[in-house]
């Protein structure tokens, strides 16, 4: 996964389609928060392909070493953070030349990271609510296609959820009957990284 083409078009694909979902995020975040998480993404992932050819040059653990901290200059808001910590922590745990369960090992460490920047957990209606799943998928040896479903059905189970961290949680039981917008987010980035790397 270092072949530098490789490593351009997982992030390229990663940015083109968070950036063409924008508008859906805005929506999903306008329901239960302030309507700014496409926008907010959309910066973040904008900056990220302006610096394309720097970042796609780098093995793979520098360039989302990368990709974390021009998340945490751009996005803003509660996800650029934690966008940020998950990509830079992703990039610190990775090996160069890295396997399934390296992968599935550094994605742990970078999902504690979160939790740890987030002072949250699963079931809170998150980014997390769909990061852990497929983190436990990764480790059981499930195939790209399955990873990319299950992300998809985890963010679709947060429907149903109380917010519990995040400006969502102001709304109380209000948060419940609406998708969590970093939840998307975070099944978006999971499918294109699926589909690019998996394939
Ligand atoms: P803001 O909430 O500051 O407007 P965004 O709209 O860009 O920021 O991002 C909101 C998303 O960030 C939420 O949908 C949720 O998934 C995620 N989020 C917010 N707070 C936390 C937290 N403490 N831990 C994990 N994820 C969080
Ligand atoms: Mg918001």
């Amino acid at each position: 996964m270092s072949d530098p083409k490789i490593v351009r078009t997982l992030i390229e694909t990663v940015a083109m389609r968070i950036i063409a979902a924008a508008d859906e995020l805005t929506a999903l975040d306008q329901a239960i928060g302030d309507g700014d998480h496409g926008v907010n993404m959309k910066r973040g992932f904008e900056a990220v392909l302006a610096d394309l050819d720097a970042i796609a040059a780098l093995p793979l653990p520098q360039a989302l070493n990368k990709v974390g901290m021009t998340l945490v200059m751009k996005v803003g808001g509660a996800s650029g953070p934690l966008y940020g910590t998950l990509f830079m922590q992703l990039g610190k745990s990775l090996p160069e030349g890295a396997n399934r369960p390296a992968l599935a090992k550094a994605l742990g460490e970078a999902i504690a990271a979160v939790k740890a920047r987030g002072k949250s957990d699963t079931g809170q209606k998150t980014m997390l609510d769909v990061l852990a799943p497929v983190h436990a998928a990764l480790g059981e040896g499930r195939d790209a296609a399955a990873l990319a479903r299950i992300a998809d059905e985890a963010a679709a189970a947060t429907v149903p959820m109380k917010a519990i961290r995040g400006r969502a949680s102001f709304l109380g039981d209000r948060s419940i009957g609406h998708m969590d917008p970093g939840a998307r987010s975070s099944a978006i980035i999971v499918r294109a990284v699926a589909e690019t790397a998996g394939a």
